[in-house]
């Protein structure tokens, strides 16, 4: 059987999740913008599922936007914010190691007349926040900074940036991802705007995607799907019911198993590189090991290739860079932005941790990747004791 430690990829669906979504595929298969009997009784399970996903972020049921994935939110937030502010203003400010839903939404703006300034990362994978107030200026309108990096897992720090947004007047839009589920996620006192998050990281299914849009702009963000005024007009569509119902049963689990989870899958993270680090020769961890959400250990292996690491641990389901990207020839550009070395990014993989793991699987996978990379290591000819 293999070992899945690749959650930041994709998650299993839960089963509760599975159960929760089963009858919205046969016999309450309504439309909900019908006004019928049974399309009334479709929205009203919409509007129930939406007060729960509005409860885990600790926003509004209107301020909730269904939506097709995490990627349309991203494109949602920075291209609806965009495009409604453009006579204000044409300045962007966001990281060097956003998602691509982020930072090519951003691409797709430089060339429709935005500017845009990527803020580095120190070592430890964080914003400094005083480049950040550098970066400033009067014709700032947006700021997209992910709250946790989907490679390394790092927290930016957001917060702060949110107390800013108050005294400047920028919409300030996180790519929220990979937080939620793996710490307390509270817009309100995160100070955003705007939040995305997807549900196939959270163990509903993929194709899912929630925006979370602060009330007092839902009049000014521009829809990027235009149709039948579906979401209030933001995203037109007729809903897609059963996957609401799903990443909604995911949300209540979050609701009532935060803390669960986050001890759970902290202590598998913490023995498989308390291990890794003790037993495997020239390894290290990437990225600030503090400020990090609890799933994602970014190891690199000195002097291995990882695709040939994998290879041969090909019962560990793992990724080298971001999987959306792993076919690219370039190496992790979160890497780089840390200032990896070179030879070394090519000897790092990322494991994601989740609900379903046991620290069992820790220890079995440990014994083969240390196997592994002794057996690698002994062929190659560059690797000296
Ligand atoms: C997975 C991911 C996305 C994209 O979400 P999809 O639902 O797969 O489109 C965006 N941002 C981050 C940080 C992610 O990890």
């Amino acid at each position: 059987m293999a070992i899945y430690f690749d959650n930041s990829a994709t998650t299993k669906v839960d089963e509760r999740v599975f159960e929760s979504m089963i009858p919205y595929f046969k016999e309450r298969f309504a439309n909900p913008s019908s006004i019928h009997i049974e399309g009334r009784a479709i929205r009203e399970e919409v509007e129930k599922a939406r007060e729960i996903v509005a409860k885990t972020i600790s926003a509004l049921p209107e301020e909730i936007i269904f939506c097709g994935s995490g990627t349309e939110s991203d494109n949602l937030a920075i291209k609806g914010i965009a495009f409604a502010l453009k006579e204000r203003g044409r300045h962007i400010i966001t990281s060097n190691i956003e998602h691509k839903a982020v930072s090519e939404s951003f691409k797709y703006l430089e060339g429709n007349g935005f500017e845009v300034t990527y803020l580095p990362v120190k070592k430890d994978g964080i914003i400094d926040i005083e480049d950040f107030k550098n970066a400033l200026r009067d014709d700032t309108i947006l700021v997209t900074v992910m709250l946790a990096n989907n490679e390394i897992g790092t927290i930016q720090p957001i917060k702060e940036i949110g107390q800013l947004a108050r005294k400047h007047r920028f919409i300030l839009h996180t790519d929220a991802v990979q937080a939620v589920g793996k710490m307390n996620v509270d817009v309100c006192e995160l100070g955003v705007h705007l939040l995305s998050f997807s549900g196939h990281k959270i163990y509903a299914p993929k194709g899912i995607g929630v925006l979370y849009i602060d009330k007092e702009l839902k009049n000014l963000i521009q829809p990027i799907i235009h149709g039948g005024h579906q979401e209030d007009g933001i995203r037109s569509g007729t809903e897609n019911v059963p996957y609401i119902i799903g990443i909604a049963e995911a949300c209540r689990i979050i609701q009532n198993e935060l803390d669960k989870d986050i001890k759970h899958i902290s202590a598998i993270r913490d023995r498989f590189e308390e291990r890794i680090l003790r037993e495997i020769p020239d390894v290290y961890v990437n990225g600030d090991r503090e400020k990090r959400v609890c799933n994602i250990s970014n190891i690199t292996f000195r002097h291995i290739e990882a695709e040939a690491l994998m290879v041969y641990a090909s019962e560990i389901c793992c990724s080298t860079g971001s999987a959306c990207s792993s076919g690219d020839i370039d190496a992790s550009h979160v890497l780089k932005a840390i200032k990896v070395d070179p030879v070394d990014i090519h000897g790092s993989i990322r494991f994601s941790f989740g609900r379903f793991n046991t620290i069992q699987e820790v220890d079995t996978a440990v014994d083969i990747l240390k196997a592994s990379a002794q057996k690698l290591r002994e062929m190659s000819p560059l690797y000296k004791k």
